[in-house]
């Protein structure tokens, strides 16, 4: 077993311990309650859990889904979040190598903001304007490596300078905010939330003006996708149709750039100017 191998692991262990946090973030936050306390407890008998039921993936399959003590059911979501999280956080690491941890923090903001939205139809601040810091504090740092000299740095395959990084947001903002007017005036009704727009400012912030069109095109591709399917769908099964959160979808995009992004920029670049 070689030294990737144990950071692979540890990836995946670190990934699935902050989503099972972030389970916790999602539910609380919202709610306008504390992340702390009380301590998790069963919502149907109110039996605290222990740190052995509290084992990412492993105590909800141990557990069956269930509550240990009154064996009320426990949302596979749970363990989907853990998973997902986990993965993430490896496929960061094989992506980004040594340079994984800046990106796993945006990936959990991500991952807390999908499934805030899912919920509530609302992406929160701490997710949008905390990415927008984030992007800027983060292209800062390299700059400030880059006049140390740091070798480092400037092979980060994440570095935008902070012209980049306060263009890109600007960009993003702007863009998602005339889509939202025009959207808004064809439609008559509100066409997506102000945390949309806030939230491409993030993308921009930290990956530039790129990735914010990569995020757009590539979101309004599942979004119209998943959306024609739910259509059909409240065809059938009336009721069923119901608000659809953009910010999964906008996230979802800025996973495809963070993975493969420089491909599909050059195959792009390429398509249109046929070389
Ligand atoms: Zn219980």
């Amino acid at each position: 077993m070689s030294l990737y191998h144990i950071y692979s692991a540890f990836s995946f262990a670190m990934g699935a311990c902050i989503a099972s946090f972030l389970n916790v973030v999602v539910w609380r936050v919202p709610r306008g309650e504390s992340i702390v306390s009380p301590p998790s407890h069963c919502p149907k008998c109110g039996a605290p859990i222990r740190w052995w039921q509290n084992i990412p993936v492993v105590s909800w399959l141990a557990l069956r889904g269930k509550c240990a003590k009154c064996r009320a059911g426990i949302s596979p979501r749970y363990i989907l979040v853990e998973l997902l999280g986990g993965l993430l956080f490896l496929a960061a690491f094989w992506r980004y190598g040594m340079y994984a941890p800046a990106m796993w923090v945006w990936i959990a903001l991500m991952i807390a903001g999908s499934f805030i939205d899912i919920d509530h139809q609302l992406l929160p601040d701490f997710v949008t304007v905390g990415g927008m810091i984030y992007g800027v504090a983060l292209s800062l740092l390299h700059w400030a490596g880059e006049l140390l000299a740091a070798p480092a740095a400037l092979s980060s395959p994440l570095y935008i300078r902070p012209v980049e990084s306060i263009g890109g947001m600007a960009f993003g903002f702007g863009l998602m905010w005339l889509v939202r007017f025009l959207g808004t005036k064809a439609f008559r009704r509100e066409a997506m939330g102000m945390g949309d727009v806030f939230l491409m400012g993030a993308i921009g912030a930290i990956f530039g003006f790129r990735a914010v069109l990569a995020s757009l095109i590539l979101s309004a591709f599942a979004g119209s996708f998943a959306g024609l399917a739910m259509i059909a769908l409240a065809k059938t099964r009336p009721g069923a149709f119901t608000a659809i959160p953009y910010g999964p979808y906008i996230c979802l995009g800025c996973l495809a750039w963070m993975f493969r992004g420089e491909e599909m920029w050059r195959w792009y670049v390429a398509l249109l100017t046929g070389k």
